[in-house]
C-alpha cells in the first residue's frame, strides 16, 4: 500500500482499544465520536475519554453554538436545554455513517489496485468526492453528522435548520431541536480526514468563512423606528434575522461600538417614504436571551443615527448596507449676541441659542404641572416610561421629546437625518406648540 492509503487506513481505526481494528459498520454518535456499530449498547458513548473531551472545547468544537467574544459586554443568556428529549430512539438500530461506509469501501479498492496504478492526485480527487457536503456540494467544512448519519457542513446545516426540523436528505428519523444542534460537536473522524488529506483547502474554507462574517457592511434589522437614547425589546424568530444576530454577536460588525456592545442598524419598515428608507439608528445590543425553540429576545439601545450610502443588497436573506454615521454637529458659535431675555413659550425660535431652546422644552414640562393633578400625572408617566429628560444633552433631549410627542413615526424618523441639535429642538418646539396650543395668558 502507498503511504496515503496507509494513512487513510490508520485514521479509520476504531477508537476503542479493545477493538483496535479498522472500523466495521461505523456509526457516529451525538458526541461526534465514530465507533463500530457493535459497540453501541445504549445512548452512552463507549469511548472512555468521551466525557472529558466533551468538556474540553479545544478538542470538541461546537460550531453551531454562538461564540461570544471575550471583550463583549452583551448580557448573553444561552439556550436552556430542551425539555426532556432523548435523541436515542431505544430499540432502533444505530444507522451507519454514509460517508464513512463509502470511504471504507474505497479503502478496500485501494488494496486491490495497488499503489503503482494510483497516483496521489487520483486518490485525492476520489476521496474528495466522498467528503462532499450534500447541501453546498463543496468539500465539507466543520462537518456535523446527524443522528440519521448524514454529514453536512455546520453552516449548511444551520441554514437548513432554519427552514425545517428534518434532515436535508429527507430522512424521517430523529432530528433534534435548536438547543440539540447548538451543542452538537463536529464529527471528529471526518474532521481528521479533512485536516489530513485536504489541509490547505480546509484552511482556505476557514478563512473564507471568517471573511464572509466580517466585513464593512452594517446589518440592518428592518422592523421599527428606534431613536438615540431609546431602549426597547424585540423578539427575533425569522431565520434570516437569527443568522444576522449570530453574526452581530460573534463578530461585532461595523460600526464597532465604542461601548463594547455588539451593534446593528435598525430601520423602519417602510418603502413609501424615501427619507425614512435611507435613515436609521445604530443600536447597542445590550441583552440577548436565546430560547430553545430558536427564538431570541433582545434588549437594545439606540446610539447613533446613520444614513444608507450604498444598499448592498441582502446576505442570507437579511439586508446589509454601507452606512455613514451621523454624529451631531457641534453647536454653532454665537456670533451676534441675542438679548438674554427669557424666551416666550412656543415663539418661533429660529435664531435662539440651543440653551434657550432647551429652556423652552423644559418649560413645557413644567407647564404640565400647572394643569394640576392630571398634568402632574402625565408628567410622572412620561418620566416613568421614557426616563428623566436628559436636559444636559440637547441632542439626546430632542430625541427624548420625539419619543412621546404625538406625531407619526415617519415624522419622527426624519429627526434622524438632522445633525444639528438646535434644528431638532426647533422641530420639537414646533410639535410642542401644536400640542400645547396658544400660550395661556
Ligand atoms: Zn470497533
Ligand atoms: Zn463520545
Ligand atoms: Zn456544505
Ligand atoms: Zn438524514
Amino acid at each position: 500500500m502507498t503511504t496515503y492509503t496507509a494513512d487513510l487506513q490508520e485514521l479509520l481505526q476504531c477508537p476503542l482499544v479493545d477493538c483496535g481494528e479498522t472500523l466495521y459498520m461505523p456509526t457516529t454518535l451525538d458526541c461526534g465520536h465514530t465507533v463500530c456499530k457493535s459497540h453501541v449498547k445504549d445512548q452512552n458513548c463507549p469511548v472512555p475519554t468521551c466525557a472529558e473531551e466533551l468538556l474540553n472545547e479545544q478538542i470538541v468544537p461546537r460550531p453551531l453554538r454562538i461564540q461570544i467574544p471575550s471583550g463583549s459586554r452583551v448580557d448573553f443568556d444561552p439556550m436552556p436545554p430542551e425539555p426532556q428529549t432523548s435523541h436515542f430512539d431505544g430499540p432502533e438500530e444505530p444507522k451507519l455513517n454514509k460517508i464513512l461506509v463509502e470511504i471504507l469501501a474505497f479503502l478496500d479498492e485501494q488494496d486491490d489496485i495497488g499503489d503503482a496504478l494510483k497516483p496521489k492526485t487520483i486518490f485525492s480527487s476520489q476521496l474528495r468526492a466522498k467528503l462532499t457536503c450534500q447541501i453546498c456540494r463543496e468539500l465539507l467544512y466543520n462537518p456535523i453528522t446527524t443522528p440519521c448519519q448524514h454529514t453536512f457542513c455546520a453552516r449548511c446545516l444551520r441554514r437548513h435548520l432554519f427552514n425545517g426540523n428534518s434532515c436535508a436528505r429527507g430522512c424521517r428519523s430523529r432530528f433534534g431541536g435548536f438547543a440539540f444542534w447548538e451543542e452538537h460537536p463536529i464529527d471528529s473522524l471526518i474532521q481528521n480526514l479533512l485536516l489530513n488529506f485536504f489541509a490547505d483547502e480546509s484552511a482556505q474554507r476557514a478563512q473564507a468563512s471568517i471573511t464572509m462574517d466580517q466585513d464593512d457592511f452594517t446589518p440592518l434589522f428592518i422592523v421599527s423606528l428606534v431613536l438615540p437614547g431609546q431602549e426597547c425589546g424585540f423578539q427575533i424568530f425569522e431565520p434570516r434575522y437569527r443568522t444576522m444576530l449570530r453574526r452581530c454577536l460573534e463578530h461585532h460588525h461595523k460600526p464597532q461600538s465604542t461601548s463594547g456592545f455588539p451593534t446593528m442598524g435598525l430601520m423602519m419598515h417602510t418603502a413609501a417614504y424615501s427619507t425614512t428608507a435611507q435613515y436609521g439608528c445604530i443600536v447597542d445590543i445590550l441583552e440577548v436571551q436565546m430560547m430553545y425553540d430558536g427564538r431570541a429576545i433582545l434588549q437594545v439601545r439606540g446610539t447613533t443615527p446613520f444614513r444608507v450610502l450604498e444598499d448592498t443588497g441582502s446576505r442570507d436573506g437579511y439586508s446589509v448596507a454601507r452606512v455613514e454615521l451621523l454624529h451631531d454637529m457641534p453647536p454653532p458659535s454665537r456670533t451676534s449676541p441675542t438679548p438674554r431675555t427669557r424666551p416666550r413659550l412656543y415663539e418661533p425660535a429660529e435664531r435662539a441659542h440651543v440653551r434657550d431652546l432647551v429652556q423652552i422644552c423644559v418649560a413645557f414640562l413644567s407647564s404640565l404641572r400647572r394643569h394640576g393633578a392630571p398634568g402632574q400625572d402625565v408628567l410622572d408617566r412620561i418620566v416613568r416610561v421614557y426616563g428623566a429628560p436628559p436636559t444636559n444633552d440637547p441632542g439626546l433631549l430632542s430625541f427624548w421629546f420625539a419619543r412621546f410627542l404625538p406625531v407619526g413615526d415617519v415624522e419622527k424618523a426624519k429627526m434622524l437625518a438632522i445633525r444639528s441639535p438646535r434644528d431638532r429642538l426647533e422641530r420639537v418646539i414646533h410639535w410642542i406648540s401644536r400640542v400645547a396650543g396658544p400660550e395661556p395668558e
